[in-house]
């Protein structure tokens, strides 16, 4: 029987808001799952690096799952090329938390915490699983010309990571595929089981009262959320709107999310630059960051959704989207092309050319029984998607790892 785990997430909380800065997908699993398994019975710790003085030692988000706010360098937001040298020292204020009250497992997020768990693992000896969420070595082959690779003491971590854990996470069958090649992982140790998604949250409404709800005007509204990075391709979604609007002069390209990482800044003032440039000024809105809890009524509002990723382990976004029976426009690349069914719910594209993802959402925006047929698949495809089904895998896998299966 599992009945206590320790999420470690030293880079970002599950608290945090998701959509800008390191926030994103990573902090809507780890808050999902907690509160899933504390609904279940089981009592989830997360443990995160204090970015604030007056952030609680302790926060109980509902009974069974709480968050520590654990000292490791300054109590202050530090990007993550800061964090490594403050890992041994997470790790040790972690040791010590759970020296005083045992997990009978340890779930790591993402490689900073993996190597913290690492840490953790080797001293107390409890069994580490760990889900990296995005792969130094995957993000280096998807880099624009002139970006900086990641850094060699990601990659050497992550080694040690897949290395040193009971089990090693995977969302889809391609990032285990990736884990395998890149990293030479043991086959024996990897485990795959995709993220859910809240289907209380998302799930289908009137995009007219949508639309009333968030004050938007008649016309087709194109729609991206995620955080602002190059690696999520919101360049080409803008450049797409130049031929989106030939065709279709009332449409609007709405951009949610804030700035994220060390090139997010310059990235935001590159896509409005680029707005103006295209003439697109008043086409193209950059919302910025909204709460979790009002994005489905965008994605309701929405005719399609555009998800141009240059890399993606799975696409949280995609998922959700298709909950509420919005069609998505995918780049057909790494967890994209599990969670989006091309041709059914979405359509997958080769490539980042403007001009083929701008075709596509004219697919939808050109025929709206066509979108309102493949959204209603959507709605369907998005079921096998759910947090429950998340938990249950987990366990298993979970008592794999410690002898229990
Ligand atoms: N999100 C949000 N508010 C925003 C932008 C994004 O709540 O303003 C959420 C979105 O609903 C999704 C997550 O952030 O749950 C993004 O997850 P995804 O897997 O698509 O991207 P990641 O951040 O992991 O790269």
């Amino acid at each position: 029987m599992i009945d206590s785990i320790a999420f470690l997430s030293m880079h970002t909380s599950p608290l945090l808001q998701p959509g800008s800065g390191d926030a994103g997908g990573m902090n809507v699993y780890i808050d999902e799952l907690s509160r899933t398994m504390a609904a279940r019975g089981v009592r989830a710790d997360v443990y995160t690096r204090r970015i604030d003085p007056d952030d609680p030692e302790v926060v109980e988000v509902v009974p069974g799952y709480r968050v520590f706010h654990v000292d490791a360098g300054p109590a202050s937001p530090l990007p993550v090329a800061a964090l490594p040298k403050h890992v041994r020292l997470f790790a040790r204020q972690v040791e010590a938390l759970l020296r005083l009250d045992p997990p009978q497992i340890i779930h790591s997020h993402y490689w900073l915490s993996g190597w913290a768990g690492l840490l953790v693992k080797r001293s107390l000896g409890i069994p580490l699983a760990n889900s990296f969420h995005t792969l130094g070595r995957v993000k280096d082959e998807s880099r624009r010309p002139g970006e900086p690779p990641e850094s060699l003491l990601r990659i050497a971590a992550e080694h040690e990571v897949i290395e040193g854990s009971d089990c090693v996470m995977a969302s889809t069958p391609i990032e285990a595929q990736e884990l395998l090649e890149f990293y030479g992982a043991d086959p024996n140790r990897l485990c795959t089981s995709p993220p859910g998604v809240d289907h209380r949250l998302f799930r289908p409404g009137s995009k007219n009262r949508a639309r009333q709800r968030l004050g938007l005007a008649a016309g087709a509204v194109v729609l991206f959320v995620g955080r602002i990075q190059p690696i999520k391709g919101v360049d080409v979604a803008v450049e797409a709107m130049a031929t989106i609007v030939d065709r279709h002069r009332d449409a609007t390209l709405m951009v949610v999310g804030g700035p994220s990482g060390p090139r997010g800044l310059s990235e935001m003032s590159a896509l409005r630059r680029r707005a103006v440039e295209l003439g697109l000024a008043a086409k193209i809105r950059f919302v910025g960051p909204v709460p979790h809890g009002l994005v489905p009524d965008l994605y309701r509002a929405a005719d399609v959704v555009m998800v141009p990723s240059r890399s993606e382990s799975f696409g949280l976004v995609a998922a959700e989207a298709q909950a509420c029976g919005t069609p998505v426009v995918a780049t057909r690349i790494g967890g994209l092309t599990d969670v989006v069914d091309d041709g059914s719910t979405g359509f997958l594209i080769d490539g980042w050319d403007p001009e083929d993802h701008a075709e596509a959402v004219l697919r939808f925006l050109d025929d709206p029984e066509l979108a309102a047929k493949m959204g209603a698949s959507a709605v369907k495809w998005s079921r096998r998607f759910s947090w429950d089904a998340t938990f249950r895998r987990y366990i298993e896998l979970y008592k794999g790892a410690l002898g229990l299966s």
